[in-house]
């Protein structure tokens, strides 16, 4: 390769042709023929009514499911090719999953809500504590760290549970309904996050039936 000649960049998300279908009599085509491609540098809503099959696109993409035909390569690798257990650990380590109802236990501070996510991830021990604060310090919670989750806001609450999902490192966060349970100034704040999350490398693939990713002119 000539040296002015750039390196082809790897999509984050490919989805080539990607269907998928439920029971046969008669089959509920969820996705037809899904072409999607995701970059580095971008990031995305996806939005419709309920039934329109966001839920079905988001278990692809999280590898919760695959598709019943069309491939799906995340950062290159194809996921049809791998066996369970090898999703499981594509998924633990390039997917971070934040959900509408934040799942924060009541009884830990914010800095062992992060912490905990490497526990069952069974990732080392060491350096779990500072990499959980550098994972509050990104999403604006570094002053936050020893309160409990029953204290904080929902937008709080919310950015906790992202950065939840920061400290395995992911290219890829799924967020289900991120905005569900956040006023208006909350839902603007969290979008300001996800643009700053995907200056810094992050994907960020939100899912939402409402249209509030579209801003005011
Ligand atoms: P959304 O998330 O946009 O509400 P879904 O992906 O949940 O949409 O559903 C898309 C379509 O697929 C709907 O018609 C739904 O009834 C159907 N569907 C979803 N999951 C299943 C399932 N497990 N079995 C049968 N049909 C399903």
């Amino acid at each position: 390769m000539s040296p002015f000649e750039q390196t082809p960049v790897i999509p984050v998300i490919q989805l080539n042709r990607v269907g998928r279908h439920y029971g046969n009599d008669p089959p509920v085509h969820a996705l037809i023929d899904v072409d999607l491609q995701v970059t580095p540098g971008e990031w995305l809503a996806i939005t419709g009514p309920s039934g329109a099959g966001k839920s079905t696109l988001l278990n692809v993409l999280g590898c919760l499911d695959r598709p019943t035909s069309g491939s799906y390569l995340l950062d290159g690798i194809d996921t049809a090719k791998l066996n369970d257990s090898q999703r499981a650990g594509l998924r633990s380590r390039r997917i971070g999953f934040v959900f509408q109802a934040f799942h924060l236990l009541p009884h830990r501070t914010v800095l062992e809500n992060v912490m905990l996510a490497e526990v069952y991830r069974k990732q080392s021990q060491h350096g779990r504590q500072e990499r959980a604060r550098a994972a509050l310090e990104r999403v604006g919670l570094g002053h936050r760290v020893d309160f409990f989750p029953t204290k904080l806001s929902g937008g709080e609450k919310q950015r906790v549970a992202i950065a939840r999902a920061l400290v395995g490192s992911p290219s890829l966060l799924l967020c289900d309904e991120p905005t569900g349970n956040l006023d208006s100034k909350s839902s603007a704040d969290l979008l300001n996050l996800f643009e700053k999350l995907n200056q810094e490398g992050l994907t960020p693939v939100s899912y939402t039936h409402l249209d509030v990713y579209k801003r005011q002119p």
